[in-house]
C-alpha cells in the first residue's frame, strides 16, 4: 500500500527490465524446502529476490546461507536447528547462541524472532545483525562475551518464510503480510500469524474473521503451522515447572516503537497481569527506548490486537515479551512503510544494539529494571505468584485425608458468611486455595474431611547463611465459630533428607475468623546450602466446620 508514493523513486533507479521480468515470472511456490543453499541462489530464476537496488537485503536462500555460515564459523557458540515447517514445507530455522552451545545449561534464556509478517524484511536483517553481534564479537566485546557465556539466546530469522518469498514476486513487492496457507478445498485462506496465537484469540475486535482481511486471524487459534512451531518451542522450554525464557523481542516494522502487553485491552493492569510485572514491563520498555530513541508504550496504545504473540507469551509463560516496530517512524497510514532503502539497514539495525543487549542482560532478573528492591523481592531462588503452574504437587506424601476443598491453583471466588471467608487472589488473578469455586453456598466448597498438602518444586538455597534470604508469603485462614484447634494452616520446609520442619502454624479456635491476606516473613537460614521444598498444609479437623485457606506470592528473597 505504501508502494505507490515510492514508485517514482524506484523507477528513477537502475531497474533492469530483464530482472523485473524474471522476478515476475518466478514461481510463487516451491514445494521443497531449501536446506543450505549457496549464496549464488540470488541469480537463480527460481528463487524470488529483491530488486538490484535493494540487493543489500537477504532473500530466503541468502538468509539460510548466512545462518548456516555463522554456525560453521562459530561452532562452539552457534547451533542452528529447525523448530518446524512452514505451510509450504520450509524449515523455520532457529539459532541458539551460548557458550557450550550443545549443552542445555541452567542459564536464563532469551527469545528473539523476526518476520511474522511477510513484507517486514528489515526484521530479518535485524535478526541476522543480532546473530553477528553475538557470534562475531564474542571474545572481543566484553559485554557480548559475558552475555554469550551467561545466557542462552534463541533467534528465529523468518517465522513466515513462505510469505517472505511470495512478497518478492511482485513488481517489485506485493506488500504481502500473511502466510501462504490454503484450505484443503483450495480456497485461498491466508492467516495473519500475529493474530493466530491462542490467548484471547479473536476476543476484542483486534483481528478479523474476514478471510481476505489483512488481519484475518485464521479459522481457529494455532491453525497456522508457523505459530504452532513457535508455540511448541516455547512450551518445550519449561523445565521442572520453570519457563527458562525470561525475555523476548518480536521484530516487526514499522513505527520505531517498543510495545509491551497487553494488546487485547486498554487496561494497564488487568487481572491477568500482576502489578509487579507491569512495573517491570514499563521499566524495561523505557530503558530500551532510552537506548534506541524509540517510543515505549503499551501495545494497545497503538491499536487493539488480539491473538497476538506477546499477549500469549506473557499470559501463558510470564515471559517479558516486547514488540519492536523498527525504522522508520509511522507515517499517517495504517500499514506503514515496510520497504526502506537497503542503504538504511546497517545504521538502523546497529541502532538497536544497546537496547537488545540490555534485554538479553536482564533475562536473569527482569525486575531489576524497576529497582534493587524489586530485584531482591522477585529474583531470589523462588518467586511464585501462582499465575502459572510452577511445579507444585498435591498430596506428595500420599497422606492427605481431605474429601473436598483440596488445594488447587485457581481463580478464587470470594465467599462470605458472617464476613469474608475466601478472597480474590492477593496478586494477579490466581492463588493456591482450598477449592477455588464459590459453590452454591459459602460452606459448599470449603475444605472438608481432613488434611490437604501442596509441595513446591525443589529450590536450592545459597550456601552462605547470610545470603539465604527470607521465605515470605501471603496467606489467609478463615473459619466459622464452630472451629477447634484441630483445624489448622501450616507451612513447612522439607529438607534435603526429607525431614519436615514446621516454620509457621495457625490453629483454629471457637471464634468466627474472616479471611484476610496477611504477609509473613520467616528465616530459613538453617537450610543454607540445601535443596529444599516449601510445603503448605491445611486441615479441617472437625465435622461440618467452614474452613478456608489460601496462599499467594511465595518468595525466597535474595
Ligand atoms: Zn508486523
Amino acid at each position: 500500500m505504501r508502494l505507490t508514493p515510492r514508485a517514482p523513486v524506484r523507477l528513477a533507479r537502475a531497474i533492469g527490465p530483464l530482472l523485473l521480468a524474471a522476478a515476475v515470472a518466478a514461481p510463487a511456490v516451491v514445494a521443497t524446502p531449501v536446506a543450505a543453499p549457496s549464496t549464488s541462489a540470488r541469480t537463480s530464476a527460481a528463487e524470488p529476490d529483491f530488486p538490484a537496488y535493494d540487493s543489500g537485503y537477504h532473500n530466503w536462500t541468502e538468509t539460510v546461507a548466512e545462518i548456516m555460515q555463522a554456525a560453521a564459523d562459530h561452532p562452539d557458540i552457534v547451533k542452528v536447528f529447525s523448530i518446524g515447517k512452514s505451510y509450504q514445507g520450509r524449515d523455520i530455522w532457529m539459532a541458539k547462541v551460548s557458550d557450550n552451545v550443545n549443552t542445555d545449561e541452567d542459564e536464563p534464556e532469551v527469545l528473539i524472532d523476526a518476520l511474522h509478517h511477510a513484507r517486514e524484511h528489515l526484521t530479518t536483517e535485524q535478526a541476522l545483525a543480532i546473530l553477528h553481534w553475538l557470534s562475531d564479537d564474542y571474545g572481543t566485546d566484553p559485554t557480548v562475551t559475558r552475555l554469550v557465556d551467561t545466557r542462552e539466546t534463541f533467534i528465529v530469522f523468518a517465522l513466515n518464510p513462505d510469505g517472505m518469498r511470495y512478497d518478492l514476486t511482485g513488481d517489485p513487492f506485493r506488500a504481502w503480510r500473511k502466510n501462504r496457507q490454503r484450505t484443503p478445498s483450495g480456497t485461498a485462506i491466508y492467516t495473519d500469524l500475529n493474530r493466530n496465537y491462542g490467548y484471547d484469540w479473536g476476543c476484542c475486535g483486534g483481528s478479523s474473521a474476514n478471510k481476505s482481511a489483512e488481519t484475518y486471524r485464521g479459522p481457529a487459534p494455532w491453525s497456522a503451522p508457523e505459530t504452532r512451531a513457535l508455540r511448541d518451542f516455547v512450551n518445550s522450554r519449561v523445565i521442572n515447572g520453570v519457563q527458562q525464557i525470561r525475555t523476548h523481542i518480536t521484530l516487526h516494522t514499522n513505527g520505531e516503537l517498543i510495545l509491551w502487553p497487553y494488546g487485547h485491552t486498554k487496561t494497564n493492569v488487568p487481572r491477568d497481569m500482576t502489578v509487579q510485572d507491569h512495573d517491570a514491563f514499563v521499566a524495561l520498555g523505557r530503558a530500551m527506548a532510552a537506548r534506541n530513541g524509540y517510543t515505549a508504550e503499551q501495545s494497545s496504545d497503538l491499536y487493539i490486537t488480539d491473538g497476538d504473540q506477546i499477549d500469549w507469551l506473557y499470559f501463558q509463560h510470564r515471559i517479558f515479551s516486547f514488540t519492536f516496530e523498527l525504522y522508520p517512524t509511522e507515517k499517517p497510514t495504517v500499514w506503514g512503510d515496510h520497504y526502506p532503502d537497503d542503504s538504511r539497514i546497517a545504521a538502523q539495525t546497529a541502532r538497536n544494539r544497546s537496547a537488545i543487549l540490555y534485554l538479553i542482560d536482564h533475562a536473569d532478573c527482569p525486575y531489576a529494571a524497576v529497582d534493587a528492591a524489586a530485584a531482591n523481592r522477585n529474583c531470589g531462588p523462588l518467586y511464585d505468584d501462582f499465575e502459572l503452574d510452577r511445579g507444585w504437587t498435591r498430596d506428595p506424601y500420599g497422606t492427605d485425608t481431605a474429601t473436598a476443598g483440596r488445594w488447587e491453583r485457581g481463580i478464587p471466588a470470594p465467599t462470605s458468611k458472617s464476613g469474608p471467608k475466601q478472597l480474590a487472589a492477593s496478586s494477579g488473578q490466581r492463588a493456591l486455595v482450598t477449592g477455588a469455586a464459590a459453590g452454591s453456598r459459602p460452606a459448599a466448597n470449603d475444605l472438608d474431611g481432613g488434611r490437604t498438602t501442596m509441595r513446591s518444586r525443589p529450590v536450592t538455597l545459597d550456601a552462605d547463611p547470610a545470603k539465604v534470604g527470607q521465605l515470605s508469603f501471603y496467606y489467609l485462614f478463615a473459619h466459622a465459630a464452630t472451629s477447634t484447634s484441630a483445624d489448622l494452616f501450616r507451612v513447612q520446609i522439607e529438607a534435603q533428607d526429607g525431614t519436615r520442619t514446621t516454620v509457621f502454624e495457625q490453629r483454629g479456635k471457637p471464634v468466627d475468623r474472616d479471611g484476610a491476606w496477611t504477609q509473613v516473613y520467616l528465616s530459613i537460614d538453617a537450610w543454607a546450602g540445601q535443596t529444599v521444598r516449601v510445603v503448605v498444609q491445611a486441615v479441617d479437623g472437625g465435622a461440618g466446620n467452614l474452613v478456608e485457606a489460601g496462599v499467594d506470592d511465595v518468595r525466597i528473597r535474595r
